[in-house]
Parts: structure tokens; sequence; C-alpha cells
């Protein structure tokens, strides 16, 4: 069977690393584009250098240039039995262009996971996170840019997929494996349910 799904949360909420987690149980790719793009930048590629200056201020690459990219990444033969986005969508533009290319191809979203994190503790995971990995995109300034661009831009594309009855809302704090745990059930609530173990 197929998993189509989407996770949604605020920088800090966990949802890169709940992304991968969830990616493994169903045996389909995590599809970050900001790991896309931080690659790209390190690989110093054509890409890295169109975008580099761009995530370093924590402002959002181009819509296009982001749909290109993930339209690329989704027509891989590993995304044909599924995949779990991380970070694309993140605005209403990016829903239509997801919405024409799944489309397109006679598909949809199955789940929306959204991780639900008060803004105080993402806050205070995304500052950890700067200690420890040194992002430079996790400066403090940086971190409240990126947050006001995702409760302006971000937030409201969980207005649409709620229209549509696909969003699970999973509380986002307490030990990862506890938050694995809700995710999955959620989406074996939905009938998504995870490849029988080997
Ligand atoms: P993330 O790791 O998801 O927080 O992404 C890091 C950075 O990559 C963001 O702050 C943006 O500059 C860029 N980025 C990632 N995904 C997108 C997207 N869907 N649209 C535009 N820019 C993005």
């Amino acid at each position: 069977m197929t998993t189509r799904l989407l996770i949604v949360g605020p920088q800090g909420s966990g949802k890169g690393t709940q992304g991968v987690r969830i990616a493994e149980a169903f045996g389909i790719p995590a599809i970050s584009t900001g790991d896309v793009f931080r690659g790209a930048v390190a690989d110093g590629s054509p890409l890295g250098q169109q975008v580099k200056a761009i995530i370093e201020s924590g402002n959002l690459v181009p819509d296009e240039l982001t749909s290109a990219v993930v339209r690329d990444r989704l027509s891989q033969a590993d995304a044909a039995e599924g995949f779990l986005l991380d970070g694309f969508p993140r605005n209403i533009a990016q829903v239509a262009s997801l919405d024409d290319f799944l489309e397109g191809r006679d598909e949809s979203l199955d789940a929306v996971i959204e991780l639900d994190v008060p803004r105080d503790e993402s806050i205070a995971r995304l500052s950890q996170r700067a200690a420890e990995q040194g992002r430079t995109d996790d400066t403090e300034e940086v971190i409240a840019n990126r947050l006001a661009i995702y409760e302006r831009e971000t937030a409201p594309i969980l207005d649409v997929y709620r229209t549509r009855g696909i969003v699970d809302r999973i509380d986002g704090v307490g030990g990862l494996d506890e938050i694995t745990e809700r995710i999955v059930a959620a989406l074996e609530a939905r009938g998504l349910l995870r490849p029988a173990a080997a």
C-alpha cells in the first residue's frame, strides 16, 4: 500500500526527527526540503549558491525553485510507493503546486501530521540546537524571523488541509518514542498500516 504523508510544525517542534522515524516505520523516504537545500549549500552546487544567503537569513526560497526541487525529488523511483514530506509545502502557493503535481499523477496526501509544540518550548529547543550543531540559521534573530514566517505563512496551510479532513494534531511534548507512538497510532487509526515487520 502507498502512504503519502506531510509533517508540519514550527521550527524546533522536532518534525525533522519524527519525520525520519515515521518514514522509516512506513518504509517510505523522508524528503526534507531544508536538508536538500543545506546539502546543496554544503556541496557548493549551483542550487546551493542560489539559496545560501536566503537560508542564512531565515527567509523562504522562492516558490518556483522550491516546487521544482520537490517535483524532481518526488519523481524519483523510491517515492513511487509513498513519501513523507518535511518542510514543504510551507505556504498556500506551495500547497497549490503540490496539489497540481499529485493530481497529475492521480495521487493525493493521505494524512498531514501537525506537531503541536508551544512557542516557548520550540525556542528553547532551537537555542539548544544552535549550541550543539551551530547551524547558521539558528541564531536568535534568524530564529525569530523563521518562527514569524511559520506563523504567518505556514500555519494557514493547516486550515486548508483541515477542510479536507486529513490533519492529525499530535502533542509534540514528551519523550521521542512517546511522540512517535502517538503519530503511528493516529496514522493507523486512519487505516494507514506499517508494512509487516520482516
Ligand atoms: P527547515 O530545515 O525546514 O527549517 O528549512 C531551512 C530553510 O530552508 C528555511 O528557513 C528556508 O530558507 C529553506 N526552505 C526549506 N523548505 C522550504 C520551502 N518549502 N519553501 C521555501 N524555503 C524553504
